[in-house]
């Protein structure tokens, strides 16, 4: 039976080292860093994500502010606000909450957020810098991948990881990271394309599913004794599961994340975190 990776207490861990250096560096720099999110539109789960990343915030002693837009906001309205946003001094990161209304175009959106206060790290200037070895920030999700994995002590030097799904988000940026001088890992990233995709899987030592597809990854697909990171969170009649298929996967594998409680809380600890580093790096430029 697979050893549980606690994401929860992991996060809880992160969190109480950042609330220290938070408030630290409040007392020595007198600034209080504030993530600001933009929600746009009326989705329920959009909603609940905003609301517990304001209320990380607060547990770790950040401030936010929440922008609630209308549905039928305009492109040039959000560009507008994102503008007034890069501009204010008290504003060290900005987040747009996706999906956007679909009379916006994401990318121009993505783009239009001041590189320097891009905490989710999806400007293409941070994208840039990420793929180069001298990221400014990196991207939560798999941030929080990679931390869940060295704290629960699985070294990704010489490991052959494989990454099931490819997206700016998750997939992609993962497989870069963990690819980079440091995280050392030989990295293959599979897609809906990929070809017999479970004698790939067969041989990952650690196994990351980022797929939004419930139960996806089954035992068979999982060498005996192997990592299996599951990203996935997929809203089902029987609530939150993830792209693995959890009891049989569990028998297989030597350690696993659960959905939820796995990657799921280590994304939003990782904003934190980027929105202190953004503080800082602001209040270093003044
Ligand atoms: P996307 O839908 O953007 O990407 C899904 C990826 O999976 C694509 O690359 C797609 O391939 C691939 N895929 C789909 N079907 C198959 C298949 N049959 N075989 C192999 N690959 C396949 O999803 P996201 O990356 O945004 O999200 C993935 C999951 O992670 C979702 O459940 C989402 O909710 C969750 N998520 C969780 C987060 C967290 O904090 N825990 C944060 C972000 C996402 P192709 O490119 O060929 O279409």
């Amino acid at each position: 039976m697979a050893q549980i990776i606690d994401g929860k207490k992991i996060a809880a861990e992160i969190r109480a080292g950042l609330s220290a250096q938070v408030a630290e560096f409040s007392a020595r720099s007198g600034v209080v860093p504030c993530l600001a999110a933009v929600l746009v539109g009326d989705d329920p789960a959009s909603a609940v994500y905003v609301r517990n990343k304001e209320k990380a915030c607060a547990d770790v002693g950040m401030q936010s502010q929440l922008f609630r837009l209308p549905a039928n906001t305009t492109e040039a309205e959000l560009l507008a606000l994102i503008e007034r946003l890069n501009a204010d001094p008290v504003v060290h990161g900005i987040l747009v909450q996706l999906p956007v209304p679909k009379q916006i175009d994401p990318d121009r959106v993505l783009q239009a957020v001041s590189p320097a206060k891009d905490v989710d790290a999806f400007h293409p200037e941070n994208v840039g810098l990420l793929v180069q070895g001298r990221p400014r920030f990196l991207p939560c999700t798999p941030h929080g991948v990679l931390k869940l994995l060295e704290r629960s002590g699985v070294a990704t030097a010489g490991a052959h990881v494989v990454v099931v799904g490819r997206s700016n988000i998750v997939g992609k940026p993962l497989a870069i990271m963990l690819g980079q001088k440091g995280c050392d890992a030989t990295v293959t990233l599979c897609h809906s394309r990929t070809r017999d995709l479970p004698a790939i899987t067969r041989q990952a030592d650690i196994l990351v599913a980022a797929i939004g597809q419930p139960g996806f990854i089954t035992a068979e697909m999982v060498k005996p004794g192997a990592t299996v990171i599951d990203v996935g969170t997929n809203r089902t009649d029987a609530g939150l599961v993830g792209d693995a298929d959890f009891a049989s996967v569990s028998a297989v594998a030597g350690r696993m994340t659960p959905v939820p409680g796995g990657v799921g809380p280590m994304t939003i600890t990782m904003l934190l975190a980027n929105t202190l580093l953004a503080a800082g790096q602001l209040a270093a430029k003044k």
